[in-house]
């Protein structure tokens, strides 16, 4: 087990932001921390990582104790907190060196970190000029220096455009492969896009704790697809499992289907045989959404 949360309670003043909160998180699997604002998201990754320590429970990483041996425990844990601070007018290198001699780091590693996260192009400037999304991957540089087991990251993704969120999505993804991943989000599709994993916590308690394939089961799939040219209903009726259709634009439809085989072949199979080609095609997750809607409502 990479990381074992044990009965941890929070009080904040008389105020409790975490209470009675459980869970195990298997080496190399990468989990979505969901909830709504001032759910406890923030204040459970930073009892984590040793900067909080909880009014009760325990936490161990990799099996250490981080309320009793929290450098021991940093060792393996990269960290990357909820609004990045960095120090905006020192350059990105220069930072990396400088985070690199705390952690104790070889300067040799930093060129290899700083071309795995994608800021060779960057990395003369100063960290204050870059655009939110680079700052992202100095942060997860600064996270990955000193080459930790678990990766802990709060809303990694807040405040990117859409571009930069694919890309730094896709990164998380990367450097996940080998790590366990923790990493905190309100956005769904964000889970479903990373995550093997989701738990949802609500005004501190957790309400929602499950595999991202247990969620997607038995389920509707809504798939929104575009085609190269307009196709007429009769044949979209053709499609099997289809229980209902919307054609929203022009050449794109929203399909649901309820089935638990992945639809998306199937879609394209039949593209390809009434001679039509797909110019784009993606899957939505109807569960997950309700599933959100339904435990934090
Ligand atoms: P999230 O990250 O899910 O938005 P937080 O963990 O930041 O939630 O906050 C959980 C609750 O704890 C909120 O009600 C918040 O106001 C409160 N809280 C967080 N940090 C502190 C603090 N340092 N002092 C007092 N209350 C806090
Ligand atoms: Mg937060």
């Amino acid at each position: 087990m990479s990381i074992e949360v044990s009965s941890v309670t929070k009080l904040y003043d008389s105020q409790s932001a975490l209470n009675n909160v459980s869970f195990s998180v298997d080496k190399g699997s990468i989990v979505g921390f969901l909830g709504p604002n001032g759910a406890g998201k923030s204040t459970m990754m930073k009892i984590l990582t040793g900067y909080v320590k909880p009014s009760e429970g325990s936490v161990l990483v990799n099996g250490i104790n981080v309320l009793e041996n929290p450098i021991e425990a940093q060792k393996s844990i990269g960290y990357l907190p909820e609004n990045n601070p960095l120090y905006t007018e020192m350059y990105v290198k220069e930072y990396l060196q400088f985070q690199a001699s705390i952690y104790k780091v070889a300067k040799e590693n930093i060129s290899a970190i700083i071309d795995k996260v994608g800021l060779t192009p960057e990395v003369h400037k100063k960290i204050g000029q870059l655009s939110k999304g680079y700052q992202q991957r100095v942060g997860l540089a600064a996270a990955l220096l000193h080459n930790p087991t678990v990766l802990i990251l709060d809303e990694p993704t807040t405040g990117l455009d859409p571009n930069q969120l694919v890309s730094i999505r896709a990164l998380i993804k990367e450097v996940g492969k080998d790590k366990t991943v923790l990493f905190s989000t309100h956005i769904m599709q964000e889970v479903e896009a990373v995550c093997d994993r989701v738990i949802i916590i609500k005004k501190g308690e957790i309400v929602v704790d499950k595999l991202l394939k247990e969620v997607r089961s038995n389920q509707h799939q809504v798939i929104e697809v575009t085609f190269d040219f307009k196709l007429e209903e009769q044949f979209i009726k053709k499609l099997p499992n289809l229980i209902s259709y919307k054609n929203n634009y022009d050449t794109t439809w929203f399909l649901t289907f309820n089935s638990k085989e992945d639809m998306r072949p199937v879609v394209f199979d039949f593209a390809q045989e009434i001679g039509l080609k797909i110019l784009g095609l993606n899957t939505q997750n109807q569960n997950l959404e309700a599933l959100f809607r339904e435990s934090t409502n």
